[in-house]
């Protein structure tokens, strides 16, 4: 019998593990810390948390809510993600069986990979990308296949979306708002989509995060309310950013019965539950705060967005103007550096701002002259990032 424990060739990485990198973002974040820099790299959103949303979750934790809790959370929270997106979007979603209270929209994604796609398809993904998309595919042997949106606005290229289809495509996946970009995809553009996704019979997996991060009177279309849309939309969404909480862990999926019992099982499996007092937090939050909060959140997020515009014209970039999500991508040629990555060092060491190298949300070769900057911080912290980035 051979010594298979002596062979080399099997103590060894999987396949997929030497292909793996630290993200950019959380590169700068560590970066950051390490010389007590402001963070405008990772989006951490450390905003307050609403009261009701603490205070609920302190509460759960004294009332004993500290245990496992049914696969797919609690039935509270099920009901007001239920109602929510009844009150939001006019969609209807049974709490019993097409919610699923999941481990942040990331464990979400997971899960309804896990669930829906096999090995060697397909997903189609609108470049600039928000890259835990494109790895979490990755490291299910799913292959991405990139449609960039134009420049400089990030339009909808029909015909570019309509040439990556081949017969291995098994879905699209679309983040509105969107994270680099700050694009919120138009009515006519998510039209669009889901008219390709009907001719092609595709799943449409929407990334919804920032779906109050609008500004200036843009709208967020809720893709599954198109019609014949509902049946094949898989909607990611959760409590990260919306309560500023992204360290809870907490989000959901709600989909079609028929897709949500193979999610839930494949959420089960990693995560068991999301975190069960934490749940309570969230529905607190959803129970309590009025619909003022929802627009508040967009109205703060507004100005935090006119204050780091403004500083980043006067320090000589030449940013995009987002008109959702919380990040700016700013062409940043007057930075000295080869790279992106070279340029957003340069720009820590001599200002002490973290930003993200722009190359991180585009395949190789591309968002070289880019950084992206994330908006969503305290007043002060922000202001304090702004001066610097002036005094570059
Ligand atoms: N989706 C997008 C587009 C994001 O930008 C982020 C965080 O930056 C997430 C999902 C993460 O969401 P969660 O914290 O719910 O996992």
């Amino acid at each position: 019998m051979p010594n298979t424990a002596a062979d080399p060739s099997r103590l060894c990485l999987s396949q997929l593990a030497p292909a793996t990198v630290q993200s950019e973002i959380r590169a700068m974040t560590l970066e950051c810390d390490r010389m007590s820099g402001i963070n405008l790299a990772q989006g951490i959103c450390d905003t307050p948390v609403p009261a009701p949303v603490e205070e609920g979750a302190i509460q759960a934790i004294r009332d004993g809510h500290n245990i496992y809790t049914r696969l797919d959370g609690i039935q509270r929270l099920r009901n007001a993600i239920s109602a929510k997106q009844l009150r939001d979007y006019g969609l209807g979603y049974d709490p019993e069986s097409e919610v699923l209270v999941s481990s942040g929209a990331t464990g979400g994604l997971h899960a309804a990979a896990m669930a829906l796609l096999n090995p060697g398809d397909e997903v189609l993904i609108f470049e600039p990308f928000y890259g835990y998309h494109v790895a979490t595919l990755k490291s299910m042997r799913v292959t991405p296949v990139f449609v960039p949106l134009a420049e400089p606005d990030f339009a909808l290229d029909l015909d570019a979306l309509r040439a990556a289809i081949t017969p291995r495509t098994r879905a699209i996946l679309l983040n509105t708002p969107a994270n680099p970009s700050g694009k919120v995809f138009s009515l006519a553009e998510t039209e669009a989509i889901a008219a390709v996704c009907q001719e092609h019979d595709l799943f449409l997996i929407t990334d919804e995060i920032y779906e109050y991060f609008v500004y200036d009177g843009a709208r967020h279309i809720a893709p599954a309310t198109l019609p014949g849309m509902r049946e094949r939309t898989i909607v990611l969404s959760g409590f990260s950013k919306t309560f500023s909480v992204t360290g809870w862990r907490l989000g959901y999926v709600t989909a079609d019965a028929k897709w949500m019992g193979a999610i839930s099982y494949f959420h089960d499996l990693t995560y068991v539950c999301a975190p069960s007092a934490l749940q309570h937090g969230a529905a607190a939050g959803l129970e309590q705060l009025p619909p003022s909060f929802y627009t508040q959140l967009a109205s703060d997020h507004q100005s935090k967005r006119a204050r780091i515009l403004s500083a980043l014209r006067d320090a000589g970039f030449e940013p995009s103007v987002p008109a959702g999500a919380y990040y700016v991508l700013a062409a940043a040629a007057h930075i000295p550096g080869k790279t992106a990555a070279e340029k957003a060092r340069y720009l820590l060491a001599s200002t002490g701002v973290a930003s993200v190298a722009g190359s991180a949300f585009f395949r190789p070769g591309h968002g070289e002259n880019l950084l992206r900057f994330c908006f969503a911080k305290k007043d002060h912290e922000l202001d304090d990032a702004c001066d610097r980035l002036r005094r570059l």
